[in-house]
């Protein structure tokens, strides 16, 4: 997938191959109590990724057909053997094999989809937290040696597993919308820079029984978040300490520059749950040890930021469910949580079609 994307544009500085930096990261982090995921990391910027996938529509115009705006309401199966698609506007796609990938905004689609055809899901984690963002500087050590540094931590006193996601050096932090919940998320381009940089901060929470509707427990979240700002929330870390809402008057006293200007200052501490905060709280403490300055009153967080992980369905090696010749990839089948490992479901799933092929043929 890396030669793809390379070969597509994708530029070819790579991150975290410094052996002697990354090592010394990683011991500054063991002194924190922070564990250092190590990673090489090839970053491409938001504008960069769309010009790749361009470029990839443009290489495949001519050799498939594709129909965009056409949504997807069910799958047609006969026989426990996929047969096609049926799209919203009534039309049906007939296929000899089916793969889904509709992302972590049509996971919960896929997971009513796996009920209807009497597939058993299994609960994937939640992942809830806030987006930090701080001046560049405080990060740059680590940014510069791992572009992204994946760090986790177990809290002291609920002992859950809180981590760094999604770092987006000189980036700015944004809004997403899962079928009308608004979160936030950050991304960086790689011409345009802010003077920031700012990264999920999540705690990862596996539910246990009877509970099994982990993607509702974080719209829940989410949507309390909406229901109080009309949108996201932002405070200072400062006034969330204090105990008190941040307003417009605070922030711009501060040192950091909000770059989501539409969040509303506000208290996240009515948001989100005791447990929650009590993690982000450590974790921030731990990672203020490896990049000085991080637990700032200064620092804003952002709320709230959830990932949506979806429920997988049982599939064989080659992400085949249970119904015949339909494959199920990607981040909506609960199997990935990134463009590469995305993809290269996506190319497990075709190598097993091409293979099926050529025997039969
Ligand atoms: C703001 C942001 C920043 C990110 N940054 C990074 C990063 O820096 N690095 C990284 O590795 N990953 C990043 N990711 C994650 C990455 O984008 C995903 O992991 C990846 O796109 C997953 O690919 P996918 O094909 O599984 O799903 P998607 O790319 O989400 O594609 C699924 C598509 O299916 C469509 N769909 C859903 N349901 C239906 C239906 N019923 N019928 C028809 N179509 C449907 C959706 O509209 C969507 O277009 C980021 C994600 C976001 C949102």
């Amino acid at each position: 997938m890396d030669k793809i994307y390379t070969r597509f544009g994708a530029p070819d500085n790579v991150y975290g191959d410094d052996i002697d930096m990354v090592e010394d990261v990683e011991r500054k982090a063991a002194l924190a109590g922070l564990k250092l995921i190590r990673q090489r990391v090839r970053h491409m910027g938001t504008e960069k990724c769309a010009e790749t996938l361009r470029k990839m529509q443009r290489y495949l115009d001519g050799k498939l057909e594709t129909k965009m705006r056409s949504e997807v309401k069910g799958l047609i199966v006969e026989g426990r053997k996929v047969k096609g698609v049926e799209t919203v506007d009534g039309s049906k796609v007939f296929a000899e094999y089916i793969i889904v990938a509709p992302g972590r905004s049509g996971a919960e689609w896929l997971k009513a989809e796996a009920q209807v055809l009497g597939l058993k899901t299994l609960s994937n984690p939640v992942d809830v937290g806030v987006r930090v963002e701080v001046q560049a500087q405080i990060l740059e050590k680590l940014t510069k040696v791992l572009y992204e540094p994946k760090l986790i931590y177990y809290s002291r006193f609920f002992d859950d597993i809180v981590r760094t996601f999604c770092v987006a050096p000189y980036g700015e932090v944004i809004t997403e919308s899962y079928n009308g919940v608004l979160t936030v998320n950050g991304q960086s381009y790689a011409e345009r820079k802010t003077r920031n940089t700012n990264l999920a901060v999540l705690v990862s929470t596996s539910f246990t029984e009877p509970f099994k509707e982990p993607i509702a427990y974080g719209k829940y979240i989410a949507r309390l978040t909406n229901l109080l700002s009309g949108g996201v929330i932002v405070q200072r870390l400062g006034d969330l300490e204090a105990g008190r809402r941040s307003t417009e008057e605070r922030i711009n006293r501060g040192t950091v520059v909000p770059t989501l200007k539409s969040a509303t200052p506000g208290d996240l501490s009515f948001v989100l749950p005791y447990r929650y905060l009590t993690d982000i709280r450590e974790m921030l403490e731990a990672l203020d040890k490896i990049a000085p300055g991080l637990h700032s009153r200064d620092s804003l967080l952002y709320g709230v930021e959830v990932k949506f992980y979806s429920s997988r369905l049982p599939l064989n090696d080659c992400l085949e469910t249970p119904i015949k010749n339909l494959f199920t990839i990607g981040d909506g089948a609960g199997l990935t949580r990134g463009l590469v490992q995305a993809s290269v479901s996506g190319v497990v799933a075709a190598r097993q079609i091409v293979k099926r092929e050529e025997t039969a043929a």
